[in-house]
């Protein structure tokens, strides 16, 4: 049986009903554990999105299960060891979606550089005010990345095209890792890339290494007119260091995609924070990445099942 546990897009219900493998389908499966649980014996394979927790436990109630399709790109909602440990293959919606949040962060950008929704709603006040809606432009500004993989690269590309200098910092790119400076990124520790960034955006998986690199120093090195974008995972920033920070106005905007918490809680300091623009992680949501998504990770989940190999591997 494939067991899907969160909402598929299309095409893929077509394609598992077109399988001819016993599908079980329910958007609403992974907030419900004891169902869940009782499912998973029969399951050969599993496809998530991102909230489902892929725990060890979750894995010995499955003990037929042979691959793990995960509908995005991080995989921190899934233990890699655990699954490893069983050989169970993992395979993700790698690139899929990777457009999809570029654009994301250059609407983000342009959206903190020009306030249109702003001077729409002070227009619509009956106020004609040429002076405080001015803006900013993108030319010649610093785009700094943190994480110069699949996203962090498509986004430099787009910033390029609007003239912004794009630098970055990724410590396991290697002295042979070419592509990022033939894209005209330049490659900087993370000290440079904090300070000299008037955009900072994040591109790395939440890792023990990554989780909270965004913190009260790293905070403190940001220029005071710096926006932050994090696309990535909540886990990255510290947010109540960032609470702190936003409030002493060094950055000036925290665009927010991801959440340490999702949704966040009510009463979250940062829902009330104005300095701080927040979305329900849609960045890699668009009909198009979710498309394309959908027929990976199914049509890979597919592949295994029948002996293949799968296209989005990850292990
Ligand atoms: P990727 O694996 O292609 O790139 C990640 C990069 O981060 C790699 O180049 C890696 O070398 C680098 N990296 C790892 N550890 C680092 C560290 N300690 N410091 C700096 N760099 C480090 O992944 P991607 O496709 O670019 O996606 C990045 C992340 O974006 C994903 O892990 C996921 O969490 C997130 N994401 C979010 C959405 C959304 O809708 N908001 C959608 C897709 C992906």
């Amino acid at each position: 049986m494939i067991l899907v546990t969160e909402m598929l897009a299309p095409p893929g219900p077509a394609l598992l009903a077109g399988s001819g493998q016993r599908i079980h389908s329910d958007p609403l499966l992974w907030n419900e554990p004891e169902r869940l649980r009782a499912l998973l014996p029969e399951a050969q394979a599993l496809i998530v999105r991102n909230q489902t927790r892929v725990t060890a436990q979750l894995l010995e109630a499955a003990p037929n299960l042979r691959v793990i399709g995960r509908l995005g790109v991080g995989l921190d909602n899934i233990d890699l060891e655990a699954a490893r440990a069983r050989g169970i293959v993992v395979t993700a919606g790698r690139n899929a979606n990777a457009i999809a949040v570029a654009e994301y962060v250059l609407a983000a950008m342009l959206h903190a550089a020009r306030e249109l929704t702003a001077a729409d709603a002070s227009v619509r006040a009956g106020i004609w005010d040429r002076v405080r809606f001015g803006g900013t432009e993108l030319w010649g500004r610093t785009l700094g990345l943190i994480g110069v993989g699949e996203i962090g690269r498509r986004v430099a590309a787009r910033a390029s095209a609007f003239g912004m200098r794009v630098i970055g910092y990724d410590p396991l790119l290697g002295p042979y890792d070419f592509a990022p400076q033939e894209q005209g990124i330049a490659l900087v520790s993370l000290d440079e890339v904090l300070e000299q960034s008037d955009v900072l955006s994040l591109h790395v998986p939440l890792l023990p290494a990554t989780r909270h690199l965004i913190n009260a120093e790293t905070l403190s090195r940001m220029q005071e007119h710096a926006i932050l974008i994090n696309t990535s995972r909540g886990g990255i920033i510290d947010e109540g260091a960032l609470l702190s920070a936003l409030n002493a106005r060094r950055p000036r905007l925290a665009v927010l995609d991801v959440r340490e918490i999702e949704p966040p809680p009510a009463g979250d300091p940062l829902l009330a924070c104005p300095a701080v623009l927040l979305t329900p992680h849609i960045a890699g949501l668009t009909a198009q990445a979710q498309e394309r998504t959908s027929r990976l990770v199914v049509s890979d989940v597919l592949r295994v099942l029948a002996g293949e190999q799968a296209i989005g591997r990850v292990l």
